[in-house]
């Protein structure tokens, strides 16, 4: 071979590696989910979520190694309808860990879409930086005809290594757009443009690996916290009730005998509770259990003392989360306090 036939080999190497190196450096960390799904026929509705490992999805999409250096790690392999406190916390300390590393740029979250949103919100509460955070989970399995997972992960991996994304609190990227992980919940069992925000809409897109945002969150999230989970190694137990017509006051027994420290109802409306509920109510927050209300309407703030008289019952408004948000936002509240005065405030400020 000549001599100037080695140097441009030499150059062209040098090029690539130097374009390889700038390059941001995104760490995907795998839940499961039906992102990572698969089923025997690529029509049928059956399948199995979390089959796939990250690196198999990965080698499925060599376009995302053109936007960003990728590592993947597997956290857990679980359909998101199995998910617990424990991988969120997992989760949550491994992200505050890569994230204070420098050469991180961005992380992603790839997870089952049935709570996705509330992981993405506990992350939204609990993960200590301004670096790109986004979670990515398909409708349709990965061998299913028109997945949704590839795009969405490629999406997903534009926007973790976005400068753009920065200081934006935990993202969900689904379907073109891109969410914030308080706002953002699943509406329709089926359907790929399930993720919506229906009281403030979608902070942004991502089209062909493009990002662009029109809004912001104001509530404080991420650095902005005073939760901090380092220590952390379960959650104080609080449940959901729904709230209905003529509803059986024996469910916050039931409850509160299981040992919750804190209930969420999802009541009707503006987050109101069938009278005999509330006489149950109001005894049990006096023994120290405290009821956030929430809405079972799916939209909305529910607003303090309005028809429901909370001062006399001792509740906390959940203001505009929904009923599995305010869960979550209770869980973290308990760690610190039981002052429903002060779990009140954080309902107004995350
Ligand atoms: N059940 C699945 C899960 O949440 C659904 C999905 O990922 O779309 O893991």
């Amino acid at each position: 071979m000549k001599p100037y036939t080695i140097s441009f080999f030499v150059l062209l190497f040098a090029l690539q590696a130097s374009a390889q190196h700038k390059l941001p450096n995104v760490v995907i960390l795998a839940t499961g989910g039906t992102i990572a799904g698969a089923g025997e026929s690529s029509v049928g509705t059956a399948y199995t979520a979390g089959k796939l490992p990250i690196d198999a999805l990965l080698n499925a999409l060599p376009e995302a190694r053109k936007i960003a250096n990728l590592t993947g790690e597997q956290v857990a392999s679980v359909g998101s309808q199995a998910m617990h406190d424990s991988i969120w916390l997992k989760l949550a300390k491994r992200i505050n860990e890569l994230a204070a590393k420098p050469e991180v740029d961005g992380i992603v979250v790839t997870h089952g879409t049935d709570t996705e949103g509330e992981t993405g919100f506990f992350l939204q509460l609990t993960v200590k930086t301004a670096k790109p955070v986004v979670l990515v989970g398909a409708m349709r399995s990965a061998t299913a005809i028109s997945a949704d997972g590839p795009m969405n992960l490629y999406n997903g991996i534009a926007a973790a290594a976005s400068k753009r994304s920065e200081n934006r609190g935990v993202l969900v990227c689904m379907n073109d757009q891109l969410f914030s992980a308080r706002e953002v919940t699943k509406t329709n069992t089926t359907n790929v443009a399930t993720f919506q925000s229906p009281n403030t809409g979608p902070l942004g897109t991502v089209f062909d690996g493009k990002v662009e945002y029109y809004h912001s969150i104001l509530r404080k999230h991420t650095i902005q916290t005073e939760f901090d989970i380092s220590q952390v190694n379960s959650l104080p137990k609080v449940d959901i009730l729904y709230g209905y017509a003529n509803m059986n006051p024996v469910l916050l027994e039931a409850v509160v005998n299981d040992k919750a420290q804190g209930v969420v109802i999802a009541g009707v409306g503006n987050g109101n509770l069938y009278p005999t509920v509330e006489k149950r109510v109001k005894e049990i927050t006096r023994k120290g259990v405290v009821v956030v209300r929430s809405s079972r309407t799916g939209s909305g703030r529910v607003t303090l003392n309005s028809e429901t008289d909370d001062a006399a019952l001792g509740t906390i408004v959940a203001d505009d989360l929904n009923p599995q948000k305010a869960r979550i936002l209770l869980q973290l509240a308990l760690l610190k306090t039981k002052d429903t005065k002060k779990i009140q405030e954080m309902f107004f400020t995350y």
